[in-house]
């Protein structure tokens, strides 16, 4: 079955944890997202996706932006009392306007991913994916995005990927791959059916070294971060629940290594964006 369609009825069911974003889009909602670095590492095969690094013939590793909030509240942050997304009016994140295409899948493989996600356990009952074309409501017809708005945001999210990669994701990975100099210590620090979360630290200070502009738009973030890090571990800790500890843990460290690259960053001496890289960097978070 290469044709599906799809109506949204907003019911928030597939709203159940923060989504995957651009460093960039964590910079607009930089009050509602704790953002992280995911460090995974997925097959190496023919489907390897635009946003990973190979490592050896059989696994690569791949390095993205994500939002974070606690497993236990089992929704996103941005995910309104009334079930309908606050973002709505500021801008949505591509990868929720893409919903349920999943734009690091390419075009010809999306029809396994609605076919998934028409079973998956976050879209049950919703029923807004249906095989089939029906009228006014189609996705994927014959293999092919018709829908013009999914398929813009597909595009995107890609072209985000891209540029991320070369304004900082390439230079993380070389570091990781420094520090690993045996590449298979580097696999063995990344869970195989998953990812391992770190703080944006590494991304922030590629950027913000590249100009004083970028540098304050990063020591902007950090604060603004740090406030909501805040928020969440205060609401957390009148929860009072034992799954949450984790969580809290990991988003103090967060806290602490953000302040200490606030200091590097405020450390910095003036500097204008000369280099092509400085200069896209500003037209890519600054515009
Ligand atoms: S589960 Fe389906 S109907 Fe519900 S919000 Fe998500 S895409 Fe829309
Ligand atoms: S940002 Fe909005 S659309 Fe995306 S997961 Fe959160 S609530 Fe849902």
């Amino acid at each position: 079955m290469n044709s599906y369609s799809f109506d949204c009825t907003a019911c928030g069911k597939c709203c159940n944890s923060p989504p995957a974003t651009s460093l960039r889009e964590l910079f607009k909602h930089r009050d509602v997202f704790v953002g992280c670095i995911a460090l995974g590492r997925i097959p190496r095969d023919a489907h390897t996706p635009l946003h990973a690094f190979p490592v050896d013939e059989a696994n690569a590793i791949t390095i993205t932006t994500l939002a974070l909030d606690y497993p236990s509240l089992g929704r996103c942050p941005a995910l309104a009392r009334d079930g309908l997304c606050s973002l709505h009016a500021k801008g949505k994140p591509d990868q929720c306007i893409a919903v349920p295409l999943d734009p690091l899948v390419p075009d010809h493989l999306q029809h396994a991913v609605l076919a998934q996600r028409s079973h998956g356990a976050g879209w049950i009952g919703a029923q807004c994916i249906q095989p089939g074309e029906h009228t006014g409501a189609l996705l994927l017809k014959a293999g092919e995005i018709v829908d013009e708005q999914a398929k813009a945001a597909v595009q995107r999210r890609r072209q985000a990927l891209a540029v991320e990669r070369e304004l900082w994701v390439a230079s993380l990975f070389d570091v990781v791959r420094r520090d690993f100099a045996d590449p298979l210590r580097a696999l063995a620090m990344l869970p195989s059916d998953g990812y391992r979360t770190i703080a944006s630290v590494p991304a922030l200070i590629s950027i913000g070294t590249l100009s004083t502009a970028l540098a304050r738009s990063c020591i902007a973030y950090i604060d603004a971060q740090t406030a909501l890090i805040h928020r969440n571990v205060a609401q957390a800790v009148q929860r009072r629940r034992l799954d949450d500890r984790l969580m809290t843990q990991t988003l103090r460290g967060f806290s602490d290594v953000l302040q200490h690259a606030r200091a590097h960053l405020c450390a910095l001496p003036e500097r204008t964006a000369t280099s092509v890289l400085a200069k896209k960097a500003e037209d890519w978070f600054l515009a």
